[in-house]
């Protein structure tokens, strides 16, 4: 595998690739991979010539009293995980290299605020410019993004259609340790009672789905799942809320296939994941 941190360089790699008609899947990431990232590297490699996977902790995404500082970096490890897996170009950029000078960045209009963006203002303008630039650079046939992050892979599938990338999103299904918790970077920070409280969040969305699918009200459904995940842990729920999985608008009659989203703060930790339901 080779490491690449300088754009010039890669763009370079990349036009050699598309000179001998190689198609490029591309996996973005933040590092510290786990088994999640694994998977989209797995998919990626399935279905495209040649993989690039990056690692660029993206400092913008991240709000004044967040964790960027502290943020779980293993670039020996992760750069041996991806070698194992045959990907063929590590893109490890510098924040300078990404950012120097930028007076630039990409915004949503319609979907603002929409969950995440209340508790995390600007994060999703953060993920867009990233994910952009990273698309202009690596120009990429198909791109994997995966459902743990719903409304992220929900807005850069927008992005890319409204400015006209010239790739496909590819959505990858949530990867879960044994015990349901959905894999993520952050788990690490847990303590290990937060850590055996947090399958709670997937046991109430699944509750919830129940709920819903036998017709309770979504309010009521959201009131009675944050209770139970109050009482039953630690944990403090920013939001529990049902969504029309599509457009991800307020449910409506004319909805069919539906998300619930959670978001639980375990101490200084906030845990996100979602379930999908059809009707
Ligand atoms: P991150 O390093 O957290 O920015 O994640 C990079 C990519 O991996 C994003 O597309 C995430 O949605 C995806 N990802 C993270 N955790 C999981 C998981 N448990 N299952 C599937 N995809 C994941």
């Amino acid at each position: 595998m080779k490491t690449i941190g300088k754009i010039n360089r890669i763009i370079k790699e990349r036009e050699l690739l598309k000179s001998r008609n190689l198609t490029i899947g591309f996996v973005p990431t933040m590092g510290y991979l786990h088994n999640g990232h694994i998977s989209l590297v797995r998919k990626a490699k399935s279905i495209s010539d040649r993989v690039i996977v990056s690692i660029f902790i993206n400092p913008i995404q991240f709000g004044k009293n967040e964790d960027l500082s502290k943020y779980p970096r293993s670039l020996e490890s992760d750069k041996k995980k991806l070698d194992e897996e045959k990907v063929d170009i590590l893109f490890y950029p510098s924040q300078n290299e990404m950012y120097k000078d930028r007076i630039t960045k990409v915004s949503a209009i319609k979907h603002r605020p929409i969950l995440c963006e209340k508790t995390r203002p600007d994060h999703f303008d953060g993920v867009l410019t990233v994910v952009a630039k990273l698309f202009n650079i690596i120009s990429p046939d198909f791109a994997f993004f995966g459902e743990k992050d719903f409304q992220q892979l929900f807005l850069v599938t927008k992005m890319t259609k409204d400015l006209n990338f010239n790739l496909k999103i590819i959505p990858c299904p949530i990867v879960r340790e044994k015990d349901k918790l959905a894999m993520s970077s952050r788990n690490v920070y847990l303590s290990s009672k937060e850590r055996s409280e947090a399958p709670i969040i997937y046991n109430t969305l699944l509750y919830a789905k129940k709920l819903f699918v036998e017709g309770v009200e979504p309010k009521k459904i959201e009131e009675i799942a944050k209770k139970l995940i109050e009482e039953n842990s630690s944990g403090k729920v920013d939001y529990i809320k049902i969504y029309d999985g599509k457009t991800l608008d307020e449910v409506s009659e004319n909805s069919r296939d539906y998300r619930i989203f959670a978001a639980v703060w375990f101490g200084k930790t906030r845990l996100i994941d979602n379930i999908r339901v059809i009707k």
